[in-house]
């Protein structure tokens, strides 16, 4: 994703925060078979990315996830897009079993994964949190970030940028 790369180090920041409040990450990502339907060469809206296995699909040793990490790996059906975390994953029973109470939601893109998670993570009953400087959109229609963003906080998310962050 163009300069997707620069919310690094907000993501960076965050994940230090939690690790001083013991909070526990979560990190999801794309876990595509070589033919999963979103690529375009089978007729989907994406270039092809994120294929299970390559080292294109790898978290960057950038981003600095503690040990502890806990990894969800969607969209692994090749039938079937998964734009949200929970969507075909054990994530929403992970969280569960952790007895997790309030969900920071951060990454790419704001208008559709992240957007996709928050949701879910609000109907299923999660205090939802959208880390927004941490996060970064595609807008292939202009303004899809802007509707995404009051998409999510007209369904309760709360909105959250570095400075006003505790
Ligand atoms: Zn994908």
């Amino acid at each position: 994703m163009p300069k997707g790369e620069k919310i690094i180090p907000f993501l960076n920041y965050y994940l230090d925060l939690f690790k001083k409040a013991q909070g526990k990450v979560f990190a999801t990502r794309d876990w595509h078979p070589i033919n999963h339907l979103s690529f375009k060469e089978q007729g989907g809206i994406w270039p092809s990315h994120c294929i299970c296995g390559t080292k294109e699909a790898e978290f960057t040793p950038k981003l600095k996830l503690p040990k502890n990490v806990t990894v969800i790996s969607k969209a692994t059906d090749p039938d079937k897009e998964s734009y949200s975390g929970f969507d075909g994953t054990e994530l929403c029973k992970k969280l569960k079993k952790n007895k997790v109470i309030n969900v920071f939601v951060a990454g790419l893109a704001i208008d559709y994964c992240v957007k996709n998670t928050v949701i879910d993570a609000i109907n299923l009953g999660f205090k939802t949190f959208f880390l927004k400087d941490a996060s970064q959109g595609i807008d292939v229609n202009p303004g899809d970030v802007k509707r995404s963003i009051e998409m999510m906080q007209n369904k309760g998310a709360i909105k959250v940028k570095k400075q006003n962050f505790f």
